[in-house]
């Protein structure tokens, strides 16, 4: 899959998402925003310019966002987790947002209301996608905008030249997911939880974290 369809996945089957910024005291701060319009690379979202948040957001001008589909437990459930750089673009696209989001008709109700509401765009971020729902489970990371290297962030675990091939990280590993079948034993991070497991057990010291 492609930006589009994760991004599509966080608007259409999440929607609603958890957004995480920093806030005065250098705390963490929370809260849920729904993903209003979304493009090829980039996203979209509003809040209104009394709210805290808007203020963390024009100082920041970064927001790390998460969410899940529905499900009654995780293994039937997706989740996308998107972190980058984001600036606010006043009230382009805000008819748009309102034409795509009809709901928020009844809680901005008359025009004039609704210019206590600003857009913004994360333009540049990389993502991560999550599939609980496949066996091994499923995990990719994508990127928005260009410029990739200014906010990667690199997760996982990597096996050096001291592996002697001994197996024993295949057999406790919980996702099966290292291939110790060729001559230079691989990690699919296609399928790898990151739990670190691996990392703990290696006789060797062989297996690494990455970034
Ligand atoms: S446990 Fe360490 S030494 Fe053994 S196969 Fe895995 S990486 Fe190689
Ligand atoms: S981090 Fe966990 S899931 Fe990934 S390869 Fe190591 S043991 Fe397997």
């Amino acid at each position: 899959m492609q930006t589009a369809d994760y991004l599509k996945i966080l608007k259409d089957e999440i929607h609603s998402a958890v957004f995480a910024t920093i806030d005065e005291n250098g705390l963490p701060d929370a809260r849920v925003i729904d993903i209003m319009l979304v493009d090829s690379s980039s996203l979209y979202f509003i809040t209104a310019k009394g709210k805290g948040f808007y203020r963390q957001l024009m100082v920041q001008k970064f927001v790390a966002i998460s969410g899940m589909t529905e499900g009654k437990h995780s293994l039937d459930k997706k989740a996308v987790s998107v972190r980058g750089k984001i600036r606010n673009i006043g009230n382009e696209k805000l008819e748009e947002v309102f034409a795509e989001n009809p709901y928020m008709n009844e809680i901005y109700p008359s025009v004039e209301s609704r210019n206590a509401l600003e857009v913004f765009q994360m333009y540049e971020g990389q993502g991560e996608y999550f599939d609980l729902s496949v066996k091994p489970i499923y995990r990719e990371t994508f990127y928005l905008g260009g410029n990739h290297d200014s906010h990667t962030n690199i997760h996982g675990f990597y096996i050096t030249e001291s592996c002697n091939q001994c197996g024993k990280c295949f057999s406790e590993c919980p996702q099966s997911c290292i291939d110790v079948t060729e001559r230079t034993v691989s990690i699919n991070q296609a399928h790898c939880l990151h739990c670190g497991r691996c990392y703990e057990i290696c006789p060797n010291k062989a297996i690494l974290k990455r970034g």
